[in-house]
């Protein structure tokens, strides 16, 4: 890796914080974004100095190559605030493992660790006044990699831009969702890199969800590509079945997401002392445990919405209501994360910076 060593950052703050003209009680997910933003260029083959500057719109030339070969990759992670008004983040050397993960199997370079973590934790410091203490009150954090060298060649770039934007949040879904089992369509392929967190992987999503949601369900069920008869994720998150007392995700593969919270949530129940299965699942193994009254839950996990139950699923033409369990584990495994995260859990697994 070259430029390990982190260069001053070149900070250029705002004249005046739009702050106030923030309604922190009615926030969308993603659409207000602080007053500041990270920015490190890639050319002649080395990261450059890196720059926090205002917040804003971006000057790019229209052959950049991420505008025609989506060559881009990011991250979504969160700073917590806690009652004391000290912020942390939730295992964000994750994160950085993660992107880098991305960036290789997109052929881009790899982002150096001491820029990551100075450039986040200064442009934390500086909007700190973004990040408000309360559970279920977060900053999402936004760190991604584009190709902006003008040329539609199709090939790797060999200029890129780093960047971190911020976005204050409250919780990303309200309330349980409807969930269609995929027949036809797939999130991504063997041999693709569905394991990225790569832009293209998500703008492949958006038909199938939109025919979903046309039929009411909120998010798709993905199922593999090969044969569409094992589970794999749940929208944007990994997911989870719970059949009688016992625990059930898929392994992770070159199609499924590594995810932070589906890794945290399965430490969590074995500490608990609940069983858990790693193992491919297949669908008709679920519908014949609705069947037989033992699926209890359904719920994706991730960092957005920690856990999102699953109310209801569709597969084949048949809906599928779950009913509404006491002590859900779903419930269990929300409040246990978000207690590490917001510095209310005896034992943090080491998991909170
Ligand atoms: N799967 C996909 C496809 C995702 O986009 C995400 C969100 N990053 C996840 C799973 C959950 O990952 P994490 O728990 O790291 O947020």
């Amino acid at each position: 890796m070259r430029n390990a060593v982190p260069q001053e950052i070149e900070i250029t703050k705002i004249n005046e914080s739009k702050i106030s003209q923030v309604d922190f009680e009615n926030l969308a997910f993603g659409k207000v974004f602080t007053d500041h933003m990270f920015i490190c260029d890639y050319v002649n083959g080395e990261w450059q100095t890196p720059k926090i500057v205002p917040y804003g719109p971006l000057t790019l030339d229209p052959s950049a190559r991420v505008f025609h070969y989506g060559q881009a990759v990011f991250e979504g992670m969160k700073a917590y605030k806690d009652d004391q008004g000290d912020t942390f983040l939730f295992r964000p050397d994750e994160n950085f493992k993660r992107i880098n993960k991305s960036a290789e199997r997109l052929a881009m370079p790899e982002f150096p660790e001491e820029y990551f973590f100075d450039g986040l934790n200064t442009l934390l410091k500086l909007d700190d006044q973004w990040i408000k203490s309360g559970f279920g009150n977060s900053l999402y954090i936004r760190p991604f990699v584009i190709a902006t060298q003008p040329s539609v060649s199709a090939s790797e770039a060999d200029e890129y831009r780093f960047m971190i934007i911020c976005s204050p949040a409250q919780s990303y879904y309200s309330g349980d969702v409807s969930v269609l089992v995929a027949e036809k369509f797939s999130r991504s392929a063997s041999g693709g890199f569905g394991y990225a967190k790569a832009a293209g992987n998500y703008a492949g999503q958006f038909y199938p969800t939109k025919l979903a949601k046309e039929q009411g369900y909120q998010q798709i069920i993905w199922t593999d590509s090969n044969t569409h008869e094992y589970v794999e994720e749940a929208g944007t998150m990994n997911v989870f079945f719970r059949i009688n007392d016992t625990l059930l995700t898929a392994p992770v593969s070159d199609r499924i997401l590594d995810g932070i919270t589906r890794k945290s949530l399965i430490a969590l129940a074995e500490k608990q002392g609940y069983n858990v299965e790693v193992r491919p699942i297949k669908v008709s193994e679920v519908v014949d445990a609705f069947n037989n009254g033992s699926l209890k839950e359904i719920f994706g996990a991730g960092t957005a919405a920690v856990v999102s139950p699953v109310k209801a699923f569709g597969y084949k033409g048949e809906h599928y209501e779950l009913e509404k369990q006491e002590n859900s584990y779903a419930s269990y495994f929300k409040k246990s994360l978000m207690d590490i995260q917001y510095n209310k859990a005896e034992d943090s697994f080491g998991w909170r910076t």
